[in-house]
């Protein structure tokens, strides 16, 4: 059994990547980043790694051979062929407009750009931007400090690893703005004051500017990025809702497209549709790709990891469809 699947990896990735997309009879994929940097800021460190601007455009290069490369327009029109891509990034970070705009502009690619509606000119942080900060700061904290912190949360008397066992609490806080900014307040981060400073989210000028850009569609991402899984389907109703009307409302777009923070997890079809009847200008659902009987959402996949190139992802992705498909 084993020697088959280690046959089958082996001869599935010696195929091209034409063959994938022959085999693939999904009309319409996409892919999502969250922003591209030179240097990963400290806010991002501890969730996910990053591609550099060079990486970006080897993405973007290999995208544009191999893939009609459609706008938000041309799926609400489905004008567009079969092998379409999507070019979606999520959160609404300020690198939008700083590094992937002008590099988006050079080659003539549209995208979506999915904002977090309580990030809009830089009002809070994201829970998860905020956790990562503070397991900066764990590195460069003793121990004993971190003791004395942590001590309402975790007993660390006998804790032979300190420093991991916080970062571990730190990383596993969930759906929770208030815990992160009261440990910050402990350790000693003015949270508030370092928000100001970075402003690492866009402005709400800068959203209106980039839905006027021709290349640019703005779609709501939630309004607190909450892990859906742990709401429920009347929270997450309104959560899309909500999130949706404020992107209107600045944007003054006719339809608004939606991306799942995180995945599409616990979210039914039939709630999908009811929003979509009774929301009109709520036009398009875009999740992950581990939904593969969701068919009222746009299967995108992460291409933010350096190691993860379009033409690898699309091989694995594809594998993994396969696979499922074939049960062994
Ligand atoms: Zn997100």
């Amino acid at each position: 059994m084993y020697f088959y699947l280690v046959m089958w990896h082996y001869l599935l990735n010696k195929l091209p990547v034409r063959f994938y997309k022959i085999a693939d009879r999904r009309k319409l994929i996409g892919g999502y980043y969250h922003l591209i940097a030179d240097d990963t800021p400290d806010y991002i460190k501890n969730l996910y790694q990053i591609k550099k601007g060079s990486e970006f455009q080897r993405d973007l290069s290999f995208l544009k051979k191999n893939y009609h490369l459609i706008s938000y327009d041309n799926f609400l029109t489905q004008k567009f062929r079969n092998q379409s891509f999507i070019l979606t990034f999520d959160d609404g970070f300020k690198e939008l407009i700083t590094q992937i705009l002008p590099i988006l502009e050079q080659h003539q690619i549209p995208a979506i750009f999915f904002i977090t509606t309580s990030l809009i000119d830089n009002k809070e942080w994201m829970y998860k931007n905020l956790l990562s900060i503070l397991i900066e700061k764990v590195r460069l904290t003793d121990e004993a400090t971190l003791k004395s912190i942590f001590k309402d949360f975790l007993d660390l008397k006998s804790d032979s690893e300190i420093r991991k066992t916080v970062s571990n609490f730190l990383i596993n806080i969930t759906n929770d703005t208030n815990l992160p900014r009261e440990i910050a307040k402990k350790m000693g981060i003015d949270e508030s004051q370092l928000l100001q400073t970075l402003k690492p989210y866009l402005a709400k000028d800068e959203i209106v500017a980039l839905s006027k850009h021709p290349l640019i569609t703005v779609g709501a991402h939630s309004t607190q990025h909450f892990h859906y899984k742990f709401l429920d389907q009347k929270e997450i109703k309104e959560d899309i809702i909500t999130s949706c009307k404020i992107i209107q409302s600045i944007t003054n777009q006719p339809k608004v497209p939606f991306a799942f923070p995180h995945n599409s997890e616990n979210v039914s079809r039939d709630l999908l549709r009811e929003i979509e009847l009774e929301n009109p200008e709520i036009k398009g659902f875009f999740g992950e790709f581990n939904f593969e009987k969701q068919d009222m959402v746009i299967k995108r996949f992460s291409l933010d990891h350096p190691q993860n190139e379009v033409g690898i992802v699309i091989k694995r992705e594809g594998k993994n469809h396969w696979y499922r498909k074939l049960k062994f």
